[in-house]
């Protein structure tokens, strides 16, 4: 039987027509009344277009109303996003808009010039489509769970991106699990200073819809327009990456955030836990949560109330997830396993990975990690990245996380190199933030590292090879010496 819900944007208009949809830097905003009346003309002009049910619709933006319209558009003819990393280079573009099949590509105005070398037949500017007409098309009043509204590729940090299929419902469930986990305060006001084309940043524009809840957008991350968001706007909740936290808390220097920062939901990646000491030495209430693309946003976050007492832990699936380790050995460390409303039900036309996606009903999501004895999980790596030094487990985000906490280190990162002897052996790739050498960095990790995982060699680089998403490609690391 067919799940059916009211279109979530139609309902919310209804429900709270004046509320704040989307507040803007400039101060401009949206209502819920007009975002809907904006995401209906928008959809009827697309139509007009040649998209219907089913179309597969690419979206190429950078953070901006439009891009929200077009995208509840979509929702109301039933045809597919298929959301595009403007950091891609074309031939990256040109991978996934085949791939996903994409038949017309709708782009931010600024876009669509260097867009012209895609292998999309119809490249329209979102102005564009604003200049159709519009044809009289019935609109979808209701949205079926099992239906398909998103297409994402994952980061491509372990290989080639894999394009996840999200239904109504995986968005509509991690909607309600993160809410049940964060709770919904009437004053709630989300900041999205991370790109919408990420699921991260899709999922609070779609959970602003179903809360009733104001975004804060940004274009990009920009650190001063953040900080003087969550000081002067009234954000209660912001999404951020390692990176982001980082440069926040230097801006933040001796002040301190507003009480009504009460969440900075950090994802994405690992969090070391230098960093995440400093912030709560700050009074930062960071929230780590552990999620990919395949979940539809986080799955596991560390609540309120354990915030402080379980630094470094990821924390307990939200509501109606399910998590377990596939232990091999009978170490603690294995396979993070998952299982949930939220999951994808797998990648678009790729019965390869498909086929090595589910694990009995759960999805076995590359990454390792381990339970502490109350159930709060702890991620360590990810499964492709582990070392096996002379039948010693190593995993190179421990070294890094250890290694990113001396000052005058920017950034590092850690990968293995074949050795005769040992088999592999961690190799660490830094680039300073200020001098150092490399015998006060042996000093420093001898402290805090067993003598196996300590770098067999050390080398000072420019920069750590990193992909659209701004994650560590560990395989390229290698090259670089
Ligand atoms: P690909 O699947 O193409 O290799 P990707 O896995 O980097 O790329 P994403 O879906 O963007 O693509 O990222 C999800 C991954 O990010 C997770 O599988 C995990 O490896 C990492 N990650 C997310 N949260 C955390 C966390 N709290 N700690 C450590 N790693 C994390
Ligand atoms: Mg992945």
């Amino acid at each position: 039987m067919a799940e059916v819900i009211p279109h979530w944007l139609t309902k919310q208009a209804d429900l709270s027509p004046e509320a704040i949809a989307m507040e803007l830097e400039d101060g401009s905003t949206v209502t819920f009344k007009i975002l809907k009346e904006k995401s209906q003309r928008f959809a009827k002009q697309l139509a007009q277009r040649g998209v219907s049910e089913g179309s597969h619709v690419g979206i190429l933006s950078t953070n901006q109303i439009p891009m929200i319209v077009a995208i509840h558009a979509l929702s109301y003819l039933g045809a597919v996003g298929v959301l595009l990393n403007t950091r891609l280079t074309a031939e990256e573009l040109n991978y996934q808009v085949t791939d996903a099949e994409v038949s017309i590509l709708i782009t931010a105005d600024h876009l669509k010039e260097s867009c012209q070398t895609l292998n999309v037949n119809h490249i329209q500017s979102f102005s564009d489509i604003e200049a159709q007409p519009g044809k009289e098309v019935t609109l979808k009043s209701e949205l079926d769970l099992g239906n398909t509204f998103t297409i994402i590729y994952t980061s491509g940090t372990t290989g080639f991106p894999k394009g996840v299929l999200h239904t109504y419902g995986n968005h509509w469930w991690s909607a309600i699990g993160s809410a049940l986990n964060l709770g919904l305060n009437k004053d709630d006001k989300w900041l999205i200073p991370l790109p919408i084309f990420h699921v991260s940043g899709l999922s609070t524009s779609i959970k602003s819809v179903i809360y009733g809840m104001p975004v804060y957008l940004l274009e990009k991350f920009d650190t001063e327009a953040v900080h003087q968001a969550i000081i002067n706007k009234g954000i209660t909740i912001v999404s951020v990456v390692t990176m982001m936290v980082q440069r926040l808390m230097d801006r933040l220097g001796d002040e301190s955030y507003p009480k009504t920062l009460r969440c900075m939901l950090l994802g994405g990646g690992p969090a070391p836990k230098p960093m995440l000491e400093r912030a709560k030495e700050k009074k930062i209430p960071v929230f780590q949560s552990y999620g990919m693309t395949e979940t539809a946003s986080q799955i596991v976050t560390l609540g309120p109330k354990d915030a402080l007492e379980k630094i470094g832990s990821a924390g307990k699936p939200l509501f109606p997830a399910q998590l377990k380790i596939e232990q091999t050995t009978d170490e603690l460390v294995g396979e993070i396993l998952v299982k949930g409303p939220m999951v994808t039900n797998g990648y678009f036309k790729n019965e390869d990975a498909n086929s090595k996606l589910f694990d009995n009903g759960w999805l076995a999501t590359g990454d390792v990690g381990y339970l502490d004895d109350e159930g709060f999980l702890y991620v360590v790596d990810r499964r492709k990245d582990l070392i096996i030094s002379g039948g010693e487990n190593i995993y190179p985000s421990e070294i890094e996380s250890v290694l990113s906490g001396m000052e005058q280190i920017r950034e590092v990162g850690v990968a293995g190199k074949t050795d005769n002897v040992w088999g592999q052996v961690p190799i660490a790739y830094v680039v300073k933030h200020k001098e150092v050498t490399v015998e006060a960095i042996y000093t420093y990790a001898e402290k805090r590292l067993a003598k196996y995982k300590l770098p067999k060699e050390i080398h000072f680089v420019e920069g750590i090879p990193r992909n659209a998403s701004n994650k560590l490609v560990r395989s390229k690391l290698i090259d670089l010496y």
